[in-house]
């Protein structure tokens, strides 16, 4: 059902966005009824103004047709422009210069922030703090919205399940359960209560679909997968974003199954907007409609253009395939004016919902610009985020939380004092290097006073975009201080990891490893010094199998953003006890990847009696080096008594279940209580643990809580390989406790 049949018989599927909002539409009809298909063509088409914006108008080139379209009306909206000043200088000439003064929609990649910037994506997802979550979409939008913008490019809700691919930072890991939820909070976020409001803005659902699959985790790379993974991982985020109201959505590079996504009319227009019901529009990923042409599917723009409108791709991003294609397809009678009409009426009813056309200058207010952007209170919120998304995977020694006095330390790493990576990749409109370092955090503690020894540096050309930050230093020059320095301490914190522009768009990796010289310098230093409290700087899942034998305090710091080093330093000092879960898992070698922990178990795992033959590798263990869910805290949480209350089911039952937790351990903490489950037989193979609820418990030392879930339908089905939702009676397992191997097990069953 994936296969495009050729077949454009768009008649059969009601083609114009759903009628219910009965105002918007009447409006969006009375200006349709005056526009031309150039004008209504122009709102199909998103200009990229990164870098003509800002300057006087130039004399020539492509910027200078960009602003006689945009004057000619036919221009929808513009991405990379920011700041009030320069979103007011081209919306005036759409509102004030054109014929129809239709208002530019303005989009940007707020990702995790705009001036202040909250941990990368993927470590908030570490705090499964769905309240955080939605909080730093809200506050990355109020600052964007001072800043002109009322459009994202966010949440990504692509779920990836290889670490290779860089982008895996943008999204919120490898599960699609803890993925819709992170998506339903962060379009909530985004769009807040009320799109009319000025500080709030529209989000886009990205990239659909199925690009966190690129094979081998090269970027822009083939996706061919199953439809029982398309529909059971890879989709459900996307419809849980379309569920929560988001305005738009966006394509993506890859192809699916022998068809580019920007021309695929089963995800788009069947999918998407008729099947789930989906009212606002597709935007296309940078130029990925012009690109159906490199991936052979179509011969020129012109047949691109036809393509991907039928497709149901709304919005070209600067691939000035619409803009040049689209009126002469429709007048040679080749693409029918229905399929444009339905188009434009999606982009116009989301700039009457952002309550653009009652006030186009509603976001270039200066004195928001001033008073809203890094404000106070935003810091604040990225420092509680911050502490939040920090994952302890490894105290065997207690050498964490660290003595608020009378420890010496040393702070080695070419990560340590780095004001710049931090701050990851997407940083819209944050200054370069200016995140507190994790030195800055430490000394600003005033805990121990702290040596410290960069070691080596991470790599050359900070501000290169694709190739060159793969390139590490070769210089050994500072491994001897940095010994010296470990020599005579008690704790020697190390910061290392990946730099913010070693992972990101464009930034896949063959190895997992630490890169460049810092596996040489962690082991220089454990020579002499075996205290060692590995602080990881990272955007995705390392293989760090050395450093997980052999280092007995383990961090996961990831890229956090403005406030990095404080929130590390007040974590290893105790002052939070850390409460993250890993997103995604962290493999032992590139070789055992794609790994991940809703698996299959396959008809040769080891239980089965015959031990010879199971599904293994010779080299090496099935288990990851830490599962997804997997974090450890100061304290101990201890799992009992699951009760399962009732037991005779229908599967139009709902299952209440309860567990007890207690803290065991000698500090207040917080827990992740997840449950998942096992069903045992399905008519398409089930995993072997699916993550279907979970809960975060506070507890004070000593204290127990009794936690309750609540299985349902939405709980129990699946998807089978046709796309359709399907509940079956039979026998579940269920799991419960602080991570995905969680062990405490009960059962029940579904008649
Ligand atoms: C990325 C998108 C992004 C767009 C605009 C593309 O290269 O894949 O995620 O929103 O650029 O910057």
């Amino acid at each position: 059902i994936l296969t495009f049949t050729g077949n454009l018989n768009h008649k059969k599927y009601s083609m114009l966005a759903n009628q219910s909002d009965d105002t918007v539409n009447k409006k969006v009809d009375s200006l349709m009824a005056l526009m031309t298909l150039e004008e209504k063509v122009g709102q199909m088409n998103l200009y990229n103004g990164f870098w003509d914006v800002t300057g006087p108008v130039p004399k020539e080139g492509s910027a200078k047709t960009k602003y006689d379209h945009l004057r000619k009306g036919w221009v929808g909206g513009m991405l990379n422009v920011k700041g009030v000043k320069n979103v007011r200088k081209v919306q005036k000439i759409a509102v004030e210069e054109t014929r129809l003064d239709i208002p530019l929609i303005i989009g940007f990649d707020v990702i995790h922030g705009y001036k202040t910037l909250s941990p990368i994506p993927l470590a908030e997802a570490a705090s499964w703090d769905l309240v955080a979550i939605e909080k730093s979409a809200r506050n990355a939008a109020t600052e964007a919205a001072a800043a002109g913008i009322n459009w994202t490019f966010a949440p990504m809700v692509d779920i990836s399940r290889d670490p290779r691919w860089g982008r895996v930072m943008e999204g919120a890991g490898e599960d699609p359960y803890l993925g819709s939820k992170i998506a339903k909070a962060r379009v909530h976020g985004f769009q807040g209560d009320d799109l009319k409001k000025d500080n709030t803005i529209a989000a886009c659902a990205k990239h659909f679909a199925a690009y966190g699959f690129a094979e081998a985790g090269k970027e822009y790379n083939t996706v061919d997968i199953g439809t029982s993974t398309l529909f059971n991982t890879v989709l459900p985020p996307f419809k849980a974003a379309s569920e929560s109201g988001v305005k738009t959505f966006m394509n993506s590079f890859n192809d699916l199954n022998g068809i580019p996504v920007s021309a695929s009319k089963y995800l788009q227009r069947d999918l998407l907007k008729t099947k789930w019901g989906f009212e606002g529009f597709v935007v296309s990923d940078w130029a990925s409609i012009n690109e159906i042409i490199s991936w052979g599917h179509a011969k020129d723009k012109k047949e691109a253009a036809k393509i991907a409108s039928l497709a149901g791709s709304d919005m070209d991003m600067e691939g000035y395939v619409y803009i040049q294609e689209l009126v002469n397809l429709v007048k040679e009678g080749i693409v029918e004016e229905v399929i444009i009409n339905d188009a434009v009426k999606r982009v116009l009813k989301v700039k009457y919902q952002l309550g653009l056309f009652e006030d186009p200058y509603k976001y270039c207010n200066t004195k928001n610009e001033t008073e809203r952007i890094g404000r106070k209170a935003h810091l604040y919120d990225a420092l509680d985020m911050a502490k939040k998304s920090i994952v302890l995977l490894k105290n065997t020694t207690k050498l964490l939380p660290l003595k608020k006095e009378g420890q010496k330390i040393a702070l080695i790493g070419p990560l340590a004092a780095d004001k710049n990576s931090p701050l990851g990749s997407w940083r819209t409109a944050s200054d370069d290097h200016t995140a507190i370092s994790v030195l800055e955090g430490m000394k600003t503690y005033k805990g121990n006073s702290v040596k410290y020894a960069k070691g080596i540096d991470l790599i050359i050309g900070e501000t290169s975009f694709i190739k060159e930050v793969n390139i590490n230093t070769t210089s050994r020059d500072g491994i001897k201080e940095a010994i010296e320095v470990a020599k005579h301490v008690d704790v020697v914190v190390m910061v290392l990891g990946e730099h913010g522009f070693q992972s990101g768009e464009a930034r896949s990796r063959t190895q997992l490893d630490l890169p460049g010289l810092q596996q040489e310098l962690l082991e220089a230093v454990y020579k002499v010094n075996k205290d060692i409290v590995l602080v990881l700087n990272n955007g995705r899942p390392l293989a760090i199998e050395w450093a997980s034998e052999n280092i007995p305090s383990i961090v996961v710091g990831w890229q956090l953003g403005s406030q990095t080093g404080n929130a590390i330093a007040q974590v290893l000092y105790g002052d939070y006890n850390p409460s993250g879960k890993l997103p995604m898992t962290f493999p032992r070698s590139i070789g055992q990847i794609p790994i991940y922990y809703n698996h299959k178990n396959t008809g040769r795992a080891k239980n089965v009696e015959n031990n010879v033959f199971w599904s293994h590798y010779i080299d090496q263990e099935n288990t990851p080096l830490y599962p997804f869910g997997f974090g450890l805290s100061y304290t101990q949480f201890a799992y009992k008594n699951i009760i399962i209350k009732g037991s005779d089911f229908s599967i139009n039952d709902a299952v209440n279940i309860s567990v007890e937790i207690s803290n065991i351990g000698d500090y207040d903490g917080k827990d992740v209580a997840q449950l998942y489950i096992r069903d045992l037989v399905g008519s398409v193979t089930r995993p072997v643990r699916e993550l279907k609820g979970f809960e975060l418990v506070l507890l004070k030392k000593g204290d127990t809580k009794t936690v309750e879930f609540v299985l349902t339908k939405k709980e129990f089905g699946f998807y089978n390989n046709n796309g359709d939702f399907i509940i079956e009676p039979g026998d579940f397992e269920i799991y419960i406790g602080g991570s995905s191997n969680a062990n405490l097990k009960s059962e029940f069953t579904l008649r």
